[in-house]
C-alpha cells in the first residue's frame, strides 16, 4: 500500500513511505518532567514524533486548557534533548507564526476539520499538516477539508482516523478502520490512525493499534502518560509509559508483516 500513496517529508522523516511513523506522547504538555520522561520512552521505542498538546479544545471551558506558549517550548526543549520531531494542535492563524519555531507538523484537531479559515491559513502557511477527521464527518467531508489545505498550494497533507461517533458507547468513538484505505484511494495522501481517541479506555488501544497497521495505515499518533490517574486531559486512555514499548514490539511485528519498519532503539542525537 505505502507505494500507492505520495509521500509526506517533514525534515529528515517520510510518511507513506515503508516507515510505519510513530508519533507519541501525552494528550496535554503538562511538565518539563513529565514531557521529557515521556520523550525519553517514546523515542528509545522508535517513535519518530513527540505529541502533546499545548492549546487544548475541551469540552468544559473549566478544564485544563494546555500550557500554551510554555507548553510548546517544553514539547521543542524535549523533542530536542531525545532526536524526535513535534507534532501539536494549532487553533488558529494567530498561533502560525510562533508554531514554526516548535512545531514541525501542525495537527489540526476534530472539532477544527471544518475551520475553513484555519485550512486555508495552514495551506499559505506550506507547514506539513496532520488533518484529523472530524469525529462527525463523513470520509468525502474529510477529503473536502484536505482540499481547502491542498488548493492554496500545500503539497504536504497527511490525513489521521481518530473514530467516529456512532451509537455505540462501549468506546469512545468508533475507529473505521476501512477509512484507512478508502481515504488513501480518494487523495493519495499518507493516512495514519490515532487509536487512543477512539478507544478511550486505553484497554483497547493495543487492538486498535494493531487493527490500524493491519489496515495499512501509514502512521500512528499515541497518547501516553508517566502517570495517567494523575493526568490533566485524557487519562484513560493513555498508554501507561513503562508500557508503551511492549506495545511497540507487538507493533513491529504487525508493521513488518505489512512490509513496514519502525526503527529499533533510540536515535542518535546531534551534539
Ligand atoms: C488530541 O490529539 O489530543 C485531540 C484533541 O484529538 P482530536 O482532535 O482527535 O479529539
Ligand atoms: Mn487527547
Amino acid at each position: 500500500m505505502s507505494d500507492s500513496v505520495r509521500a509526506v517529508k517533514i525534515r529528515d522523516c517520510v510518511v507513506g513511505g515503508p516507515e510505519l511513523v510513530v508519533m507519541a506522547g501525552p494528550c496535554a504538555v503538562e511538565s518539563r518532567e513529565q514531557i521529557l520522561g515521556a520523550a525519553g520512552v517514546v523515542a528509545a521505542s522508535g517513535a519518530r514524533f513527540l505529541r502533546g498538546g499545548a492549546f487544548k479544545v475541551r469540552t468544559a471551558p473549566t478544564a485544563f486548557q494546555g500550557l500554551g506558549w510554555d507548553g510548546w517550548a517544553l514539547l521543542r526543549e524535549a523533542a530536542d534533548a531525545h532526536g524526535l520531531l513535534t507534532v501539536s494542535e494549532i487553533l488558529d492563524e494567530g498561533q502560525i507564526e510562533t508554531a514554526r519555531r516548535y512545531v514541525d507538523f501542525a495537527q489540526i484537531g476534530s472539532r477544527n476539520m471544518q475551520n475553513v479559515p484555519l485550512l486555508k491559513a495552514l495551506g499559505r502557511s506550506r507547514m506539513p499538516v496532520l488533518l484529523k477527521r472530524g469525529f462527525g464527518c463523513t470520509i468525502d467531508e474529510w477529503v473536502h477539508a484536505a482540499e481547502y489545505v491542498l488548493r492554496e498550494g500545500n503539497e504536504s497533507v497527511v490525513l489521521c482516523e481518530r473514530g467516529i461517533r456512532t451509537f455505540e458507547t462501549a468506546t469512545r468513538f468508533t475507529l473505521d478502520v476501512a477509512a484507512v484505505p478508502i481515504a488513501k484511494a480518494r487523495l493519495g495522501l499518507p493516512v495514519v490512525v490515532d487509536p487512543s481517541h477512539a478507544a478511550g479506555k486505553r484497554d483497547w488501544v493495543e487492538c486498535l493499534t494493531l487493527s490500524a497497521v493491519a489496515a495499512g495505515a501509514d502512521g500512528l499518533l499515541i497518547e501516553t502518560h508517566p502517570d495517567p490517574a494523575k493526568a490533566l486531559s485524557d487519562g484513560p486512555q493513555a498508554v501507561v509509559l513503562s508500557e508503551f514499548p511492549a506495545l511497540m514490539e507487538k507493533t513491529r511485528r504487525v508493521a513488518e508483516a505489512m512490509g513496514r519498519t519502525i526503527p529499533v532503539g533510540a536515535r542518535v542525537v546531534a551534539a
